[in-house]
């Protein structure tokens, strides 16, 4: 967002009826300035004189160095035009990741989504979904002419779906009463949707497996915007379409079947319509260990891996992303973690499942494409580090595009690789 923050903060006692927040000693009230340092994760209490970063000639020249050394490409995690425009401008070559459900959080759409959700027939969820495909096929549009040319994946409903209804007291009424059910009846579904550990409950391809008119309905909003693309601007898109939460092949391969029967109906659709050729890729992200364990069996069904390493890093270690925070400090205080594993790539215990599932999904798929869009994708020792084991990009924040251009340039100068990477995409 170009915002510097401060995440995570547990030590932070936030009042908002007094619009204050304490920490420690310090009450610091509505309007009193405080400065963030985001690199370090400082609070510092008053205004510090900053000056605005500029790209000025210097920093353009050293970047089209970085750009003539460099072997690992850099895209960018975004969502939105706006977001893809800004990593264009950063020199991003591609989406590595649009996580959709930020579209559906969307305020104008968020009660369709809810019906969808609360629906408890399958066709009461086919006609909501109707009405969300122009909207997500319009996101589509907007993300695929930002990035004419370059490569966009974009990732099915990942989140559980009771994330999407809402908590606050009063909320789930006011709901009822917009969408036309009786309260009662809402209630007993958001009760029915609760979950222990929504992080290993129901999201991901699992979500695909109780619902496939979800993933359906996304993937005909997928190749509905690329195929009118190609018939009214004039431009060919390649769209890679990505499973998340995979564990098993059978899951991908179960998933990945009726993905591709809908985006080649949508295809023959648009055949009378002058769009000829239109080539799209259905893959997977690595996220759990057993899919990096499994890889060779996977890589059959996915034509690439994206590494998703928020996930890996929790499910490897065993630990919450959401709660870690809490007691981070003390491992790092106490030298036990040198960094936050969320943040630096854990390269013996993260890293050794990644070696593995390269160099496993290769054995079936010599051509396999692989890629990382957790966060790590754009810190630099996680960057180096991707290089060296044979990473084809990474994916980052727009704001970190160019931080990661850099580490891969002074990656390839410390570490040339022995075989060039394929000049595709
Ligand atoms: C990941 O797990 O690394 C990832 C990119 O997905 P998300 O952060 O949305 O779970
Ligand atoms: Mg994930």
């Amino acid at each position: 967002m170009g915002k510097c923050c401060v995440a995570g903060c547990s030590a932070l006692k936030v009042s908002n009826e007094r619009r204050e927040f304490i920490v420690g000693p310090h009450t610091i009230r509505e309007g009193d300035f405080i400065t963030l340092d985001g690199g370090t994760g400082e609070v510092i209490r008053g205004e510090v004189a900053t000056i605005a970063p500029a790209m000025n000639k210097d920093f353009k020249e050293l970047m089209t160095w970085v750009d003539e050394i460099r072997e690992l490409r850099v895209r960018t995690n975004a969502d939105t035009p706006n977001d893809s425009r800004v990593a264009r401008g950063f020199g991003a070559e591609g989406i590595g990741l649009c996580r959709t459900e930020h579209m559906f959080f969307d305020a104008e759409r968020i009660d369709v989504v809810r019906e969808m959700i609360l629906s408890d027939t399958k066709s009461g969820r086919e006609r909501a979904l109707a009405k969300i495909l122009p909207m997500q096929k319009e996101d589509f549009k907007g993300l695929f002419r930002e990035m004419k040319g370059l490569p966009v994946t974009i990732r099915l409903l990942d989140p559980p779906l009771h994330e999407f209804i809402p908590q606050k007291p009063g909320e789930l009424e006011a709901l009822a009463e917009r969408i036309g059910v009786s309260f009662d009846r809402l209630k007993r579904k958001a009760e029915m949707l609760h979950e222990f550990n929504p992080m290993l409950g129901h999201r991901g391809v699992r979500l695909g497996i109780s619902y496939p008119e979800i993933f359906k309905t996304q993937v005909r909003a997928i190749m509905e915007a690329a195929c009118e693309l190609m018939r009214d601007e004039k431009f060919t898109i390649v769209p890679e379409i990505m499973i998340p939460l995979v564990g098993d092949w059978k899951e991908l391969k179960y998933v990945g079947d009726y993905c591709r029967d809908e985006a080649d109906k949508v295809i023959a659709s648009f055949k009378a319509q002058g769009v000829k050729k239109v080539v799209y890729q259905i893959g997977t992200m690595i996220e759990l260990p057993r899919a990096a364990l499994t890889a060779a069996e996977i890589a059959k069904y996915g034509e690439f891996f994206s590494f998703g390493t928020n996930d890996l890093t929790q499910t490897t270690y065993g630990l919450s992303r959401d709660d870690a925070g809490m007691f981070l400090k003390d491992y790092l205080d106490s030298k036990i973690y040198e960094r936050d594993p969320f943040a630096a790539l854990d390269q013996t215990g993260v890293g050794r499942l990644m070696e593995l599932a390269i160099a496993e999904g290769k054995l079936t798929r010599p051509d396999l494409k692989v890629g990382i869009c957790g966060e790590h994708g754009g810190d630099p020792s996680s960057v180096e580090f991707c290089h060296r084991i044979g990473l084809d990009y990474v994916s980052c924040s727009p704001f970190r595009v160019p931080i990661a251009r850099l580490a891969a340039a002074q990656a390839t100068i410390q570490w040339p690789r022995k075989a060039k990477p394929s000049k595709k995409r």
